[in-house]
């Protein structure tokens, strides 16, 4: 499978990744053999995270006796700096190795937070240095859904990757942000080709990627038939026709009025809502196994959203002109008919 050098990392990562996040939703045996199986296809790149479960430790399962073969790359939140160290400890264990060859820092969409990790004196970016120095990680690499935040992080010059949503829906990073880490030799690694489980058409979305030759794309895969489903597109004719544009269209029409980008440029909410993580509830349901969205920060989250007043000065702010008041309702109804064992 063709490799690319991603950015400064200087890594040679297939241009098809690995997400571990789909993994979590079945039997540790059967995501051992679908990881194993993404392996046997020449995928050389897994992601991962301290926070989706099961996922480190059964892609560990899989990597082992393998493990020089591959990059793994999984992250943290940016919590204190006890919590970062742990996590990392955590990780390695889970993974069954002794380094990481990425470690980002996970979901960085707000300056506050940005701020803490590059602190002069005491930001969290010293924890993943010394650990870089001890040879438990590799590389230091940052994940957002911010545009403004994106841009400002790779600006930087501090990290070696950025990872970003992007797809034929969200292309937005086509415009200045994978131009930017262009320049900035940031290796680009595209989260949710398939817009977090809502573009059911495989074929159209990784066509719209493929067009981009210098990023790595790690869709999350649960069946195997999916992988070799997208390992044949990367294998065959990568051009764009006027059909597949149509289709593009027709698509981004359907769905352009109801995705959510989470940006956030709709806040602040009143009532404290976190509308981008309501409007994207259905796809966690998509994605993740039940467990995962029964308690934490999604049960907390969908009962401000049952306060919502219906105001609507989010959608005055929304550039992309969402229903947020009928999509908040309807997030509401999906949870309460998931909790209630009425939809999987
Ligand atoms: S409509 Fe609901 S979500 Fe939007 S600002 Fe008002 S209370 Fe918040
Ligand atoms: S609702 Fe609109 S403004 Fe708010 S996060 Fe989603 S796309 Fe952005």
């Amino acid at each position: 499978m063709e490799k690319i050098r991603l950015g400064k990392t200087g890594m040679m990562v297939t241009r098809l990744g690995f997400g571990g996040i789909p993994i979590q939703r079945l039997t540790a045996d059967e995501a051992v053999k679908v990881v194993s199986r993404c392996l046997d296809l020449g995928i050389n790149y897994i992601d991962t995270a301290n926070g989706y479960t099961t996922s480190e430790e059964r892609i560990g399962r899989a990597v082992k006796g393998r493990r020089k073969d591959v990059f793994i790359a999984t992250k943290t939140f940016p919590g204190t700096p006890e919590i970062i160290e742990k996590n990392l400890e955590l990780s390695l264990k889970r993974l069954g190795t002794d380094y990481i060859d990425l470690y980002q820092f996970h979901g960085i969409n707000d300056k506050a937070t940005m701020d803490r990790i590059l602190a002069p004196e005491n930001g969290l970016y010293k924890i993943f240095e010394k650990a870089r120095k001890a040879g438990k990680i590799r590389h230091i690499g940052i994940t957002s859904h911010q545009m403004d935040i994106a841009k400002m992080l790779v600006k930087t010059g501090r990290f070696e990757t950025m990872m970003f949503p992007f797809n034929f829906i969200t292309s937005e990073p086509a415009e200045e942000l994978l131009p930017l880490c262009r320049r900035n030799d940031v290796g680009f690694i595209v989260m949710k080709p398939l817009a977090g489980g809502m573009l059911d058409n495989a074929r159209i979305a990784f066509k719209y990627l493929l067009q981009f030759k210098d990023v790595v794309t790690i869709p999350g895969i649960e069946k195997i038939g999916e992988i070799e489903e997208i390992v044949k597109l990367y294998e065959g004719s990568q051009k764009i026709t006027a059909a597949d544009r149509k289709e593009m269209q027709k698509m981004r029409d359907e769905l352009g009025t109801r995705f959510c980008r989470r940006c956030d440029y709709c806040q602040p909410c009143q009532q404290g809502i976190p509308i981008s993580l309501v409007m994207t509830f259905p796809s966690f349901v998509k994605r993740l196994p039940p467990e995962w969205y029964a308690e934490g920060f999604i049960p907390e989250a969908m009962s401000k959203a049952a306060a919502c007043l219906q105001c609507g000065e989010c959608e005055a702010r929304c550039p992309f002109q969402l229903p947020i008041r009928e999509m908040i309702v309807e997030s509401c109804k999906l949870y309460e008919d998931v909790k209630a064992g009425r939809r999987k």
